[in-house]
């Protein structure tokens, strides 16, 4: 099942939240900044452990650590593409990043997983083309694993319009 809501993603109720994070995995703005900031130091320091094993996180790939005091259970970090125009790779990127969160929710015995728009902000990556990666993604995903609910939550209303039109689309 996959739903779409506007609101902030700290607040939602979900097994799973996914962060839009950087490839240090140290904290950043936006999205970033707002669920460290809500969810406490706990989750920086699962991330410290994670950047001692693996040194940090690279474009596409997904961890996952404690969602602290937030109301989800995890939070899972995958780092965007940075948008270059569109030349190197980012829709594969993009998609890996959809898809390996996914993954690793499933691993993790998630039911249920939440997205924000990952890339559409400080990473600079058009909205409607995210918008249609991010549904072709999870439906392909869900195809075969139609146990987990999918909650994109966006921030903005056009990123909300344009999630409901790829899924109407699609
Ligand atoms: P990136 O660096 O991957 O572009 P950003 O955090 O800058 O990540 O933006 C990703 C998306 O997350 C943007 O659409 C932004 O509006 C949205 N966003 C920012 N804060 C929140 C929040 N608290 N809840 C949900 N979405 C958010």
């Amino acid at each position: 099942m996959i739903a779409v809501i506007r609101g902030d993603i700290t607040k939602v109720h979900a097994d799973a939240i996914v962060n839009a994070a950087n490839s240090s995995l140290l904290g950043g703005g936006g999205v970033d900044g707002a669920i460290h900031r809500a969810g406490g130091p706990e989750i920086l320091e699962d991330c410290r452990k994670i950047i001692a094993r693996q040194g940090g996180c690279k474009t596409g790939k997904a961890v996952i650590t404690t969602a602290g005091r937030l109301p989800a259970k995890y939070v899972i970090h995958t780092v965007g593409p940075v948008w270059n125009g569109g030349s190197t790779n980012e829709r594969d990127r993009l998609k890996d990043c959809y898809h390996n969160s996914l993954a690793l929710a499933l691993a993790n015995d998630c039911r249920s997983i939440a997205f924000p728009n990952i890339s559409t902000g400080i990473y600079g990556y058009p909205k409607e083309e995210a918008a249609i990666i991010a549904v072709g993604t999870v439906k392909d995903f869900l195809s075969d694993h139609p146990v987990l609910e999918v909650i994109f939550v966006s921030f903005d209303d056009a990123s909300e319009q344009l999630l409901r039109a790829a899924l109407k689309t699609d």
